[in-house]
This record gives structure tokens, C-alpha cells and sequence, in this order.
């Protein structure tokens, strides 16, 4: 066992880099930020966010809670909506998310059976309180399913046609429709 062969070895790599750093196109692996900014990859995750098909007012989220009861530090809370006679719609009146609290974990997005909520690509979002601020609210976590294109374009396109062809089994199964 030779002692100090560790630390040259990392000396080495240090050295490589700063003299590539002059001589290699590409090698800096750093930024000027926010003047340049990398590029984002697909999967990089923040926040979570809601989706939307068509309109903000039928979102695809159901209520169906499961998000918020898989969410480990418990931050997601949700209210279903009701209808005049006080039944259960198959939407939230209430969902929202402290991000204070949510560590980014992608859970409420891998446990949604309904393909509802995504991460979002966006990370600035810092305020000056950290309560009312960062409670994000309905309105404003939902974004149409063009801007989940915008930012996941392969997990959207792979969901529209899981969704589509979802769509047309259920239409197949319907009373009256013929296959
Ligand atoms: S986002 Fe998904 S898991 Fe969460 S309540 Fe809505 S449908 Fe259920
Ligand atoms: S990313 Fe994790 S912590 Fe944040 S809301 Fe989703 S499940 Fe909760």
C-alpha cells in the first residue's frame, strides 16, 4: 500500500481538466448562469405540475387522492368536487401542493394511474414568504398537455397514444357500439 496515491491520482484529474479547460473544445463543464443555461434533459424534474387536455376546468386528475397518500413528506392535499346534490365529480375542487415541502421526488407522478401529474422542468420559483407563496394552488399548477410536449415530448407523445387507445377500447365495450 502506497500512502498519498489517492491524492495524486485526484490531483491528476484535476490537472487534466483545468489544462482541457484551455485546450479542449467543450470539456467546461460549468456555466455563466443565468446569462447561459444548459440545456434541459427530458426527464429532469422540480416541481410537479397538473395536466390538462383540453380545458382547465376538466383536468385529467380525478381526485382520486392516491398522490397525496403516496406523497412521503405529505404535501399535496386535495378536496373532491361536488355537484349541486352534494355527489362526488371526478375532479378536484381543491388541489394543492406546498412546495416548500415536496423534496421532488417524481412519486405522485410514478403512482398516478391516470397520467395527471408530471414534474415540471421549472426551478425558478423562489419568493419572499415561504408559506402563501409556494402553496401552489390549482390554477396555478395546471398547464395544458401542449406544454407537457414542450418539455417531455417522448413520455407526451407515448401517453396520448396510451390515452387514445384507452379511449377506443372503452368506446368498443359500450352498449350499442359495434367492433
Ligand atoms: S393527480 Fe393522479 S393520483 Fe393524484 S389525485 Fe389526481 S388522478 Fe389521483
Ligand atoms: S414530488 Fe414527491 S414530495 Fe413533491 S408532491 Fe410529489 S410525491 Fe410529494
Amino acid at each position: 500500500m502506497s500512502y498519498g496515491l489517492g491524492i495524486l491520482k485526484g490531483m491528476s484529474v484535476t490537472l487534466k481538466q483545468f489544462v482541457e479547460s484551455y485546450t479542449k473544445k467543450g470539456s467546461i463543464v460549468t456555466v455563466q448562469y443565468p446569462e447561459e443555461r444548459r440545456e434541459d434533459v427530458e426527464r429532469f424534474r422540480n416541481f410537479p405540475i397538473l395536466v390538462y387536455d383540453e380545458k382547465p376546468e376538466a383536468p385529467r386528475c380525478v381526485a382520486c387522492d392516491i398522490c397525496a397518500k403516496e406523497c412521503p413528506p405529505k404535501c399535496i392535499t386535495i378536496v373532491r368536487d361536488r355537484d349541486e346534490q352534494g355527489r362526488g365529480l371526478q375532479k378536484p375542487k381543491v388541489f394543492d401542493i406546498d412546495l416548500s415541502v415536496c423534496m421532488s421526488c417524481g412519486i405522485c407522478e410514478e403512482v398516478c394511474p391516470f397520467d395527471a401529474i408530471f414534474m415540471d422542468h421549472q426551478f425558478e420559483l423562489s419568493a419572499y414568504d415561504r408559506m402563501e407563496s409556494l402553496n401552489y394552488h390549482q390554477e396555478k399548477l395546471l398547464k395544458p398537455n401542449s406544454y407537457l410536449h414542450q418539455i417531455r415530448p417522448t413520455d407526451a407523445t407515448q401517453i396520448d397514444a396510451k390515452l387514445k387507445a384507452k379511449e377506443e377500447a372503452k368506446k368498443k365495450t359500450q352498449p350499442g357500439t359495434t367492433a
